[in-house]
Protein backbone atom coordinates (compact mmCIF):
# COMPACT_ATOMS: atom_id res chain seq x y z
CA UNK A 1 0.00 0.00 0.00
CA UNK A 2 0.98 3.27 -0.70
CA UNK A 3 0.65 6.89 0.87
CA UNK A 4 0.47 10.13 -0.08
CA UNK A 5 -0.38 13.30 2.36
CA UNK A 6 -1.72 15.93 1.01
CA UNK A 7 -1.79 19.54 2.62
CA UNK A 8 -4.96 21.78 2.34
CA UNK A 9 -5.11 24.90 3.82
CA UNK A 10 -8.17 26.02 5.65
CA UNK A 11 -10.56 28.34 3.84
CA UNK A 12 -11.83 30.38 6.90
CA UNK A 13 -10.02 30.42 10.43
CA UNK A 14 -10.26 27.26 12.87
CA UNK A 15 -13.69 27.19 14.77
CA UNK A 16 -13.60 27.27 18.35
CA UNK A 17 -14.83 23.97 19.10
CA UNK A 18 -12.02 22.71 16.95
CA UNK A 19 -9.57 24.53 18.81
CA UNK A 20 -10.13 23.33 22.25
CA UNK A 21 -10.31 19.55 20.10
CA UNK A 22 -6.59 20.45 19.32
CA UNK A 23 -5.80 21.33 22.54
CA UNK A 24 -7.73 18.63 24.33
CA UNK A 25 -6.02 16.21 21.64
CA UNK A 26 -2.29 17.51 23.10
CA UNK A 27 -3.08 17.23 26.48
CA UNK A 28 -4.07 13.69 26.05
CA UNK A 29 -1.23 12.87 23.88
CA UNK A 30 1.46 14.51 26.21
CA UNK A 31 -0.22 12.21 29.63
CA UNK A 32 -0.06 8.93 27.25
CA UNK A 33 3.94 9.61 26.69
CA UNK A 34 4.35 10.42 30.14
CA UNK A 35 2.93 7.51 31.38
CA UNK A 36 4.47 5.84 28.86
CA UNK A 37 7.70 6.77 29.75
CA UNK A 38 7.10 5.87 33.71
CA UNK A 39 5.84 2.53 32.68
CA UNK A 40 8.43 1.79 29.86
CA UNK A 41 6.01 0.62 27.44
CA UNK A 42 5.93 2.08 23.78
CA UNK A 43 2.85 0.35 21.92
CA UNK A 44 -0.57 1.88 21.16
CA UNK A 45 -2.51 -0.89 22.86
CA UNK A 46 0.17 -0.79 26.08
CA UNK A 47 -0.93 2.68 26.34
CA UNK A 48 -4.59 2.47 26.03
CA UNK A 49 -4.42 -0.18 28.65
CA UNK A 50 -2.49 2.60 30.90
CA UNK A 51 -4.23 5.77 30.91
CA UNK A 52 -7.67 4.82 28.45
CA UNK A 53 -9.80 4.76 31.96
CA UNK A 54 -8.39 7.85 33.67
CA UNK A 55 -8.02 10.29 30.56
CA UNK A 56 -12.11 9.30 29.47
CA UNK A 57 -12.55 10.83 32.39
CA UNK A 58 -10.67 13.53 32.17
CA UNK A 59 -12.55 14.26 28.96
CA UNK A 60 -15.62 12.46 28.99
CA UNK A 61 -17.07 13.77 26.15
CA UNK A 62 -14.25 13.38 23.78
CA UNK A 63 -14.53 10.92 20.91
CA UNK A 64 -13.71 7.81 22.01
CA UNK A 65 -12.04 7.17 18.35
CA UNK A 66 -9.84 10.30 18.76
CA UNK A 67 -8.68 9.44 22.25
CA UNK A 68 -7.46 6.38 20.84
CA UNK A 69 -5.34 7.73 18.18
CA UNK A 70 -3.65 10.00 20.69
CA UNK A 71 -2.06 6.52 21.98
CA UNK A 72 -1.38 6.16 18.52
CA UNK A 73 0.54 9.72 18.30
CA UNK A 74 2.07 9.07 21.85
CA UNK A 75 3.12 5.65 21.12
CA UNK A 76 5.31 7.39 17.58
CA UNK A 77 6.93 9.73 20.22
CA UNK A 78 8.16 7.04 22.40
CA UNK A 79 9.38 5.22 19.76
CA UNK A 80 11.23 7.73 18.69
CA UNK A 81 12.17 9.01 21.86
CA UNK A 82 13.49 5.06 22.58
CA UNK A 83 15.84 5.54 19.18
CA UNK A 84 17.34 8.50 20.25
CA UNK A 85 18.07 6.94 23.50
CA UNK A 86 19.85 3.76 22.74
CA UNK A 87 21.69 5.99 19.99
CA UNK A 88 23.06 8.56 23.33
CA UNK A 89 22.04 11.48 22.24
CA UNK A 90 17.81 11.82 23.61
CA UNK A 91 18.22 15.73 25.25
CA UNK A 92 15.00 15.79 26.07
CA UNK A 93 11.81 13.89 27.90
CA UNK A 94 9.39 14.16 24.69
CA UNK A 95 6.54 16.35 24.55
CA UNK A 96 4.43 17.85 22.41
CA UNK A 97 4.08 21.66 21.95
CA UNK A 98 2.53 22.77 18.62
CA UNK A 99 -1.39 21.92 18.83
CA UNK A 100 -2.06 18.80 16.29
CA UNK A 101 -4.55 16.05 15.88
CA UNK A 102 -4.78 12.79 14.22
CA UNK A 103 -7.97 11.23 13.07
CA UNK A 104 -8.20 7.58 11.75
CA UNK A 105 -10.30 7.51 8.51
CA UNK A 106 -13.52 6.39 10.29
CA UNK A 107 -13.10 9.28 12.36
CA UNK A 108 -13.88 11.62 9.83
CA UNK A 109 -15.61 12.29 6.71
CA UNK A 110 -14.44 14.27 3.37
CA UNK A 111 -16.73 15.61 1.19
CA UNK A 112 -14.73 15.11 -2.53
CA UNK A 113 -16.42 17.18 -4.38
CA UNK A 114 -17.90 20.19 -2.17
CA UNK A 115 -14.07 19.54 -0.51
CA UNK A 116 -14.86 20.26 3.37
CA UNK A 117 -14.04 17.97 6.29
CA UNK A 118 -16.54 16.60 8.88
CA UNK A 119 -15.09 16.23 12.09
CA UNK A 120 -16.86 15.02 14.70
CA UNK A 121 -16.01 16.80 18.23
CA UNK A 122 -17.76 15.25 20.75
CA UNK A 123 -21.56 13.34 20.70
CA UNK A 124 -23.64 15.71 18.52
CA UNK A 125 -21.13 18.11 17.73
CA UNK A 126 -19.24 18.32 14.41
CA UNK A 127 -17.39 20.98 12.74
CA UNK A 128 -17.06 21.40 8.85
CA UNK A 129 -13.64 22.68 7.75
CA UNK A 130 -13.70 24.27 4.38
CA UNK A 131 -10.23 23.08 2.07
CA UNK A 132 -8.89 25.48 0.20
CA UNK A 133 -8.41 24.29 -3.15
CA UNK A 134 -5.92 23.93 -6.87
CA UNK A 135 -5.87 22.05 -9.76
CA UNK A 136 -3.34 19.92 -7.59
CA UNK A 137 -5.59 18.76 -4.64
CA UNK A 138 -8.15 18.01 -7.88
CA UNK A 139 -6.49 15.21 -8.91
CA UNK A 140 -6.38 13.36 -5.49
CA UNK A 141 -9.90 14.13 -4.48
CA UNK A 142 -11.53 13.31 -8.07
CA UNK A 143 -9.00 10.15 -8.20
CA UNK A 144 -11.76 7.40 -7.05
CA UNK A 145 -8.72 4.75 -7.17
CA UNK A 146 -7.58 6.60 -4.18
CA UNK A 147 -8.93 5.90 -0.71
CA UNK A 148 -8.86 7.83 2.20
CA UNK A 149 -6.43 7.37 5.35
CA UNK A 150 -5.65 9.41 8.18
CA UNK A 151 -6.14 12.88 8.69
CA UNK A 152 -3.97 15.48 10.57
CA UNK A 153 -5.49 18.82 11.96
CA UNK A 154 -3.37 21.84 12.31
CA UNK A 155 -4.60 25.18 13.68
CA UNK A 156 -4.29 26.03 9.73
CA UNK A 157 -4.09 23.15 7.43
CA UNK A 158 -5.35 19.53 7.25
CA UNK A 159 -3.17 16.74 6.02
CA UNK A 160 -4.73 13.73 4.35
CA UNK A 161 -3.25 11.19 3.59
CA UNK A 162 -4.58 9.21 -0.15
CA UNK A 163 -3.71 5.53 -0.16
CA UNK A 164 -3.65 2.89 -3.49
CA UNK A 165 -2.36 0.04 -3.90
CA UNK A 166 1.16 -0.12 -5.58
CA UNK A 167 0.35 -0.32 -9.75
CA UNK A 168 2.51 -2.77 -11.48
CA UNK A 169 5.35 -1.23 -13.07
CA UNK A 170 5.15 -0.92 -17.18
CA UNK A 171 7.93 -2.60 -19.01
CA UNK A 172 10.61 -1.04 -20.06
CA UNK A 173 11.27 -0.15 -24.06
CA UNK A 174 14.22 2.20 -23.41
CA UNK A 175 16.98 3.21 -20.08
CA UNK A 176 17.58 6.06 -18.07
CA UNK A 177 20.94 5.28 -16.12
CA UNK A 178 21.64 8.03 -13.56
CA UNK A 179 24.46 8.97 -11.38
CA UNK A 180 24.08 10.74 -8.29
CA UNK A 181 26.69 13.68 -7.98
CA UNK A 182 26.35 17.05 -5.39
CA UNK A 183 24.74 19.01 -7.54
CA UNK A 184 23.26 16.81 -10.60
CA UNK A 185 22.25 13.86 -11.79
CA UNK A 186 24.14 13.17 -14.77
CA UNK A 187 23.96 10.17 -16.96
CA UNK A 188 22.24 8.36 -20.54
CA UNK A 189 19.40 8.10 -21.84
CA UNK A 190 19.34 4.99 -24.18
CA UNK A 191 16.82 3.75 -26.88
CA UNK A 192 17.70 1.16 -28.90
CA UNK A 193 21.23 1.51 -30.06
CA UNK A 194 20.73 5.08 -29.65
CA UNK A 195 22.29 7.04 -26.65
CA UNK A 196 22.30 11.10 -25.47
CA UNK A 197 23.98 12.44 -22.08
CA UNK A 198 21.25 13.59 -19.78
CA UNK A 199 21.26 16.19 -16.90
CA UNK A 200 19.35 17.27 -13.62
CA UNK A 201 21.12 19.83 -12.62
CA UNK A 202 20.49 21.32 -8.72
CA UNK A 203 23.54 22.75 -8.29
CA UNK A 204 21.09 25.14 -6.52
CA UNK A 205 20.93 23.01 -3.40
CA UNK A 206 24.52 23.35 -2.59
CA UNK A 207 24.07 26.95 -2.39
CA UNK A 208 21.27 27.23 -0.68
CA UNK A 209 22.91 25.12 1.85
CA UNK A 210 25.95 27.02 1.99
CA UNK A 211 24.39 30.09 2.10
CA UNK A 212 22.28 28.68 5.37
CA UNK A 213 25.16 26.98 6.92
CA UNK A 214 26.82 30.81 6.72
CA UNK A 215 24.07 32.75 8.29
CA UNK A 216 23.80 29.73 11.09
CA UNK A 217 27.13 30.48 12.14
CA UNK A 218 26.76 34.44 12.15
CA UNK A 219 23.69 34.18 14.29
CA UNK A 220 26.15 31.66 17.01
CA UNK A 221 28.57 34.65 16.68
CA UNK A 222 26.32 37.78 17.12
CA UNK A 223 24.34 35.99 19.90
CA UNK A 224 26.82 34.06 21.24
CA UNK A 225 25.73 36.23 24.54
CA UNK A 226 22.25 34.49 24.37
CA UNK A 227 22.77 30.66 23.64
CA UNK A 228 18.88 30.16 24.22
CA UNK A 229 18.10 32.88 21.26
CA UNK A 230 20.68 31.43 19.16
CA UNK A 231 19.77 28.23 19.07
CA UNK A 232 16.02 29.13 18.35
CA UNK A 233 16.90 31.40 15.48
CA UNK A 234 19.38 28.39 13.98
CA UNK A 235 16.31 26.30 14.22
CA UNK A 236 14.39 28.64 11.96
CA UNK A 237 16.99 28.64 9.96
CA UNK A 238 17.24 25.29 9.71
CA UNK A 239 13.69 24.96 8.55
CA UNK A 240 13.37 27.53 6.04
CA UNK A 241 16.40 25.78 4.52
CA UNK A 242 15.04 21.79 4.55
CA UNK A 243 11.72 23.50 2.80
CA UNK A 244 13.68 24.53 0.15
CA UNK A 245 15.95 21.84 -0.56
CA UNK A 246 13.16 19.73 -0.18
CA UNK A 247 10.97 22.01 -2.53
CA UNK A 248 13.58 21.71 -5.36
CA UNK A 249 14.65 17.54 -4.48
CA UNK A 250 10.59 16.99 -5.56
CA UNK A 251 11.03 19.44 -8.33
CA UNK A 252 14.09 17.43 -9.77
CA UNK A 253 12.11 13.82 -9.16
CA UNK A 254 9.09 14.76 -10.95
CA UNK A 255 11.38 16.39 -13.87
CA UNK A 256 12.87 13.03 -14.31
CA UNK A 257 10.35 10.67 -13.48
CA UNK A 258 8.06 12.91 -16.22
CA UNK A 259 10.95 12.48 -18.57
CA UNK A 260 10.60 8.79 -18.37
CA UNK A 261 7.75 8.00 -18.38
CA UNK A 262 7.50 9.39 -21.34
CA UNK A 263 9.78 7.44 -22.81
CA UNK A 264 8.78 4.14 -20.68
CA UNK A 265 12.35 4.31 -19.68
CA UNK A 266 13.53 2.03 -16.97
CA UNK A 267 15.35 4.36 -14.00
CA UNK A 268 18.86 3.21 -12.70
CA UNK A 269 20.34 4.42 -9.99
CA UNK A 270 23.03 3.51 -8.09
CA UNK A 271 22.59 1.72 -4.69
CA UNK A 272 23.29 3.61 -1.76
CA UNK A 273 23.44 1.08 1.08
CA UNK A 274 26.68 0.17 1.97
CA UNK A 275 28.80 3.13 0.87
CA UNK A 276 30.43 4.90 3.80
CA UNK A 277 31.41 7.78 3.60
CA UNK A 278 34.57 9.41 3.50
CA UNK A 279 36.35 10.84 6.80
CA UNK A 280 37.89 14.62 6.92
CA UNK A 281 36.36 17.41 8.20
CA UNK A 282 35.51 19.05 5.27
CA UNK A 283 34.64 16.26 2.76
CA UNK A 284 32.45 15.00 5.49
CA UNK A 285 30.30 18.00 5.90
CA UNK A 286 29.91 18.34 2.38
CA UNK A 287 28.96 15.11 1.70
CA UNK A 288 26.77 14.46 4.71
CA UNK A 289 25.01 17.90 3.45
CA UNK A 290 23.95 16.91 0.07
CA UNK A 291 21.00 14.42 1.19
CA UNK A 292 21.82 11.99 -1.66
CA UNK A 293 19.64 9.21 -0.24
CA UNK A 294 16.77 11.46 0.22
CA UNK A 295 16.54 12.56 -3.29
CA UNK A 296 16.62 8.78 -3.84
CA UNK A 297 14.14 7.93 -1.88
CA UNK A 298 11.93 11.02 -2.81
CA UNK A 299 12.51 9.22 -6.96
CA UNK A 300 11.95 5.78 -5.85
CA UNK A 301 8.49 6.16 -4.01
CA UNK A 302 7.01 9.02 -6.68
CA UNK A 303 8.06 5.92 -9.33
CA UNK A 304 6.51 3.59 -7.32
CA UNK A 305 3.17 5.86 -6.98
CA UNK A 306 3.41 6.22 -10.71
CA UNK A 307 4.37 2.67 -12.06
CA UNK A 308 7.60 3.30 -13.19
CA UNK A 309 10.41 0.85 -12.91
CA UNK A 310 13.65 1.72 -10.91
CA UNK A 311 16.71 -1.06 -10.88
CA UNK A 312 19.43 -0.19 -8.12
CA UNK A 313 22.37 -1.00 -9.22
CA UNK A 314 26.07 -1.65 -6.87
CA UNK A 315 27.93 1.05 -8.30
CA UNK A 316 31.08 -0.58 -7.57
CA UNK A 317 33.75 0.35 -9.70
CA UNK A 318 31.47 3.02 -11.52
CA UNK A 319 33.61 5.89 -11.40
CA UNK A 320 36.52 4.13 -12.42
CA UNK A 321 35.88 1.96 -15.03
CA UNK A 322 36.09 2.07 -18.53
CA UNK A 323 33.00 0.83 -20.21
CA UNK A 324 35.06 0.30 -23.63
CA UNK A 325 37.99 -2.14 -22.52
CA UNK A 326 37.01 -2.26 -19.32
CA UNK A 327 40.45 -1.12 -17.53
CA UNK A 328 39.94 0.23 -14.18
CA UNK A 329 41.65 3.09 -13.46
CA UNK A 330 43.49 3.81 -9.82
CA UNK A 331 42.06 7.16 -9.15
CA UNK A 332 38.88 9.01 -10.12
CA UNK A 333 40.62 12.56 -10.63
CA UNK A 334 39.01 15.05 -13.04
CA UNK A 335 36.13 16.45 -14.50
CA UNK A 336 36.93 13.90 -17.87
CA UNK A 337 37.82 10.10 -17.56
CA UNK A 338 41.01 9.19 -19.96
CA UNK A 339 41.38 5.61 -20.62
CA UNK A 340 44.95 4.39 -22.50
CA UNK A 341 42.64 3.01 -24.95
CA UNK A 342 41.80 6.40 -26.30
CA UNK A 343 38.20 6.81 -24.63
CA UNK A 344 37.16 9.78 -23.11
CA UNK A 345 34.03 11.04 -21.51
CA UNK A 346 32.36 13.76 -18.49
CA UNK A 347 33.55 11.67 -15.40
CA UNK A 348 29.95 11.45 -13.94
CA UNK A 349 28.24 10.29 -17.56
CA UNK A 350 31.14 7.58 -18.07
CA UNK A 351 29.72 6.54 -13.96
CA UNK A 352 26.23 6.15 -15.63
CA UNK A 353 27.16 4.12 -18.52
CA UNK A 354 29.20 2.06 -16.43
CA UNK A 355 25.71 1.55 -14.18
CA UNK A 356 23.68 0.84 -16.88
CA UNK A 357 26.11 -2.05 -18.51
CA UNK A 358 26.35 -3.66 -15.23
CA UNK A 359 22.58 -3.52 -14.84
CA UNK A 360 22.64 -5.35 -18.30
CA UNK A 361 25.19 -7.81 -17.30
CA UNK A 362 23.25 -8.76 -14.40
CA UNK A 363 20.51 -9.51 -16.31
CA UNK A 364 18.47 -6.93 -14.46
CA UNK A 365 15.00 -6.09 -16.65
CA UNK A 366 16.67 -2.58 -17.96
CA UNK A 367 14.84 -3.15 -21.68
CA UNK A 368 14.18 -5.34 -24.31
CA UNK A 369 16.45 -5.31 -26.95
CA UNK A 370 18.99 -2.87 -25.65
CA UNK A 371 21.83 -3.22 -28.20
CA UNK A 372 23.74 0.43 -27.12
CA UNK A 373 27.10 0.05 -27.70
CA UNK A 374 28.74 2.79 -25.86
CA UNK A 375 31.70 3.79 -28.97
CA UNK A 376 28.28 4.85 -30.29
CA UNK A 377 27.57 7.52 -27.65
CA UNK A 378 27.33 10.93 -28.98
CA UNK A 379 29.13 12.98 -27.05
CA UNK A 380 28.33 16.66 -27.87
CA UNK A 381 24.36 16.31 -27.38
CA UNK A 382 23.31 17.21 -23.64
CA UNK A 383 19.93 16.71 -23.07
CA UNK A 384 18.43 18.80 -19.75
CA UNK A 385 15.95 17.14 -17.61
CA UNK A 386 16.43 20.12 -15.05
CA UNK A 387 17.91 23.50 -14.30
CA UNK A 388 17.52 25.74 -11.40
CA UNK A 389 15.99 28.26 -13.60
CA UNK A 390 12.90 25.85 -13.89
CA UNK A 391 12.44 26.40 -9.74
CA UNK A 392 12.52 30.01 -10.08
CA UNK A 393 8.73 29.80 -10.16
CA UNK A 394 6.85 30.69 -7.04
CA UNK A 395 5.79 27.87 -5.19
CA UNK A 396 1.95 27.02 -5.60
CA UNK A 397 0.20 27.44 -1.90
CA UNK A 398 -0.58 24.86 -0.30
CA UNK A 399 1.42 22.29 -2.30
CA UNK A 400 2.85 19.45 -0.08
CA UNK A 401 6.52 19.40 -0.47
CA UNK A 402 7.28 19.33 2.74
CA UNK A 403 8.14 15.47 3.64
CA UNK A 404 4.85 14.80 2.80
CA UNK A 405 4.55 12.34 0.21
ZN1 LIG B 1 39.49 1.90 -22.03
Amino acid sequence: MLFKGVVFRLDSGLPADARFLLEDFRLAVNRATRAGLQARVTSRNALAKLVYKSLRVEHPKMYAKHLVCAFEVAAGILRNHRRRVNKGNAKSIPYVKRLMMKAENQAYKLDRVAGFVDLPIRAGCHVKLGLVMSQYHRRYLDDNTLTLGSLTLLPDRVIIAFRKEAPRAYTPESALSLDTNERSLDGVFVRGDDGVAVKADYSEVAIIQQRHHDRRRKLQKKKSHDRRMARLLCRGEGVREHHRVDYRMHQVANAVLSFAEGQRSAVLLEDLKGIRQKRGKYLNRRLSMWPRRKLHQIIEYKAAWRGIPVIKVDPRYSSRKCPICGRIQDSRMGTEFKCECGWHLDRHVNASLNLLQTAVSEGLEVAGGLRFDPGAFQHDVMMILYEPAMAARSEPNGMSHAGAM
